[in-house]
């Protein structure tokens, strides 16, 4: 492997070879302004980032598969003659293409059409068609693929490497894509332009691919590679990539970290007495994790250094308590604490807990939600303003500009696996309040894999509460035919009789919510009408929030037997009481989910119990998540368990939340160099430091960077 070439300069006395990355696109043949602006679009305005524009997937367009050997889904290039083209009149209008190669046949199947290709697909014809394989109702089929005429019996040549997909703009397609970057490979090819190699020889795991081979390679894969381990993204020019962008993700992390660590934060030094009086009124004891995670934030917050930590907590672990004390540290101090949670039911929930935790001591918590009047929320913000209010709870609202607090010391945020990094420096920014920078607490119930977490959450210090109050017994977790519903209902009916409740949580496979609401309202109903002596309660997302108030109230002080609810109640909800939980269609709910619904469960010494109803036949995957479930109640297994069935991304939520963007990378695929990469970036921090912009640069350059807010 050559030594690493710096970036500035080469040690020899060659004449420069002008890094790409140097060199404008506009240099290339065919790109005037429009494609200029075009590329602009793409992000694209030199070569260098020209040539990380990588393929999302490939063709192959490299040999000539016989027609009997197709399967459906194949993406294959076929040649034969055609035997019969007819024009369908039915519902559409369409044209039918019969192709012969004496190994079998096949229909092409056009329902836009000029004369002139119709003309051209008359019988007797040779053609070579590429498309996808599909089966049709009496033979496979490709739909409209592309196609071509050939001399008969003169050879045509096929493509000699396989055909890149690039992510294409209006107005820029494959074509004039795959002609730009053969220009920049070409150069790149002789040597005319070169692509910097940010990462020390010493730096890089062994046996991995020169970054000029991996780049080349990428773009025009030869035949004979194995189109799978690509598609996978397992060969070596695609790890050499990956690992290189989880590392500039990582380093784009770490410098933040280090860059809001510039700004000083109030350091919160109470005397205790509001803490000490807490823990004297609380019903129980810390557990040794509580403890532990307790004197660890409390020795955050007494630094001037802005605290940024993740609290991972199982379900039930007694997050909030811990969250309470590092506000009563805020407030012993003279600062204020904000407490955000991300639903309004979970807010609400908070709000009432630490009123009852820290009014008694003569606090007053303000309330501040997205749904309030005007004239309480006017009234809000003044207290947040004043300063009167010495802990706000809420939802975003917290965090929209018209909110000013007098002296914000601490944010904490509760369930964070729902905010990626952008959303998580959107906060921090908010509690900006005359230069001095909020301690920050995080805290979720999804636990996360170390190995991501470190690169996932780079920025931030981590505490796990690994241990569950004692007294708790573990939830029986059965799984049910919902064609036993009547069984189920029966059950529900006995438990309530003895003094017990239970949640019955409607799921509906469509995201919309109106539809859920509308399902919960007839299954309360129905439930109502069947077991007319229980007290049955409902909750969901649409109904105003007194109405739900009144209702999650009446269940927490037992005047509820049976609350039915959509998946509102999925997260924080506590109501130690409730001991019996059954969810419908269980089926359709991810692992998380289910856990964190039946996390709802199990939080009193009473023995509790979940019922899976489920939908039968149960597909594969659906069949292993109730397994899961009821086999263990550990979140860390079923977290794992989790990412075997779905993959880290759907498990952090990356679709909705951007956390972390990844071009080449997949965190799933790609674990084992996360820990490479962890391991590292501090030396690549510490000893190259002028590798870390550039790579940055690479592959995070157009995007927000996490270091500029
Ligand atoms: P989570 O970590 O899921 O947010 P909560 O903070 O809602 O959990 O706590 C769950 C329940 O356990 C609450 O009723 C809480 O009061 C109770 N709890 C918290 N800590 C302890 C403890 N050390 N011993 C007993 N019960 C506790
Ligand atoms: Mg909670």
């Amino acid at each position: 492997m050559p030594p690493a070439v710096p970036p500035q300069g080469r040690g020899d006395s060659r004449p420069a070879t002008p890094p790409a990355s140097a060199v404008p696109v506009s240099t290339l043949r065919g790109v005037g302004p429009a494609v200029a602006a075009r590329l602009e679009q793409l992000h694209i305005h030199n070569l260098a980032e020209l040539l990380f524009h990588l393929p999302l997937r490939y063709q192959d367009r490299t040999r000539i598969y016989p027609i009997g050997s197709l399967r459906p889904g194949n993406e294959v290039v076929i040649e034969g003659e055609v035997e019969q083209a007819e024009i369908r009149f039915g519902r559409r209008r369409m044209l039918l293409v019969r192709v012969a190669d004496g190994s079998g046949s096949m229909l092409l199947r056009f329902f836009h059409f000029s004369a002139n290709q119709k003309a051209t697909l008359s019988a007797g014809t040779r053609l070579r068609c590429f498309g996808e394989v599909r089966r049709g109702p009496h033979a496979l089929e490709m739909v409209h693929p592309e196609f071509r005429r050939l001399e008969a019996h003169t050879p045509a040549p096929v493509d000699s490497h396989l055909t890149p997909i690039y992510p294409a703009t209006e107005g820029l397609q494959q074509p004039s894509l795959r002609r730009l970057l053969e220009q920049a490979l070409t150069l790149l090819e002789n040597g005319q332009i070169s692509l910097d190699e940010y990462l020390p020889a010493t730096l890089l795991p062994p046996g991995m691919m020169p970054l000029r081979e991996a780049v080349l390679l990428l773009h025009r894969p030869p035949p004979d590679i194995s189109l799978a381990d690509l598609t996978e993204g397992e060969h070596p020019a695609q790890q050499r990539l990956a690992f290189e962008e989880l590392l500039a993700h990582q380093l784009s992390l770490r410098q933040l970290r280090e860059t809001l660590q510039r700004h000083p934060a109030p350091p919160l030094r109470g005397d205790g007495h509001l803490q000490q009086a807490l823990l004297g009124a609380l019903p129980f004891q810390l557990t040794s994790a509580q403890q532990r995670v307790h004197a660890t934030i409390a020795a955050d917050l007494a630094q001037s250094l802005p605290m940024q930590r993740l609290v991972q907590g199982d379900v039930g672990s007694g997050k909030t308590v811990v969250a309470a004390l590092a506000a009563l540290q805020a407030v012993e101090a003279g600062h204020q604490a904000a407490v955000m949670a991300p639903t309004e039911l979970l807010a609400e929930q908070h709000y009432q807990n630490f009123r009852h935790w820290l009014e008694p001591q003569g606090i007053t918590v303000a309330w501040l939600s997205g749904r309030q009047r005007a004239k309480q929320r006017r009234e809000t913000l003044a207290a947040i303003g004043s300063g009167e209010a010495r802990v706000a709870v809420g939802t975003h609202a917290l965090f929209q500009d018209e909110v000013a607090f007098a002296h914000l010391g601490l944010v904490i945020v509760d369930e964070q696996h729902r905010f990626g990094v952008h959303q998580r420096l959107a906060l921090r920014e908010k509690g900006v309040t005359g230069g001095a920078h909020p301690h920050q607490l995080i805290m979720t119930a999804t636990p996360i894999p170390r190995t991501l977490a470190m690169t996932a959450y780079a920025d931030l210090d981590l505490s796990i509460i690994d241990e569950l109050p004692p007294g708790r017994t573990p939830v029986e977790t059965v799984a049910i035919s919902g064609q036993r519903r009547e069984e189920v209902i029966a059950r529900v009916a006995r438990a309530c009789e003895q003094g017990r409740q239970a949640y019955w949580v409607c799921t509906l496979i469509e995201e919309s919510e109106a539809l859920q609401c509308q399902a919960a309202e007839a299954t309360c109903e129905q439930l109502q009408q069947m077991l007319p002596q229980l007290n049955i309660g409902l909750v969901h997302g649409r109904m105003k929030p007194a109405e739900k108030e009144a209702a999650m109230a009446a269940f927490k002080e037992g005047r509820l037997h049976l609350l039915v609810a959509t998946t509102v109640i999925e997260v924080g909800v506590d109501v130690p009481n409730a001991s019996l939980m059954i969810i419908e269609n269980a089926e359709r709910l991810g692992l998380a989910q289910l856990h964190q619904l039946r996390g709802r469960v199990g939080r009193g010494s009473v023995r509790s119990s979940c019922v899976l109803m489920y939908q039968p036949p149960l597909g594969k995957q659906a069949g292993r998540r109730i397994a899961v479930m009821r086999d263990t109640d550990d979140g860390f297994r079923i977290a794992e368990e989790d990412m075997a069935i779905r993959g880290f991304g759907e498990l952090l939520g990356t679709r909705q939340t951007g956390l972390l963007q990844l071009r080449v990378a997949d965190l799933q695929r790609h674990q084992a160099l996360l820990e490479r990469v962890s391991d590292i970036a501090p030396g690549l921090l510490q000893n190259h430091p002028e590798y870390v912009e550039p790579l940055i640069t690479r592959w995070l350059g157009h995007k927000t960077r996490y270091g500029a807010v």
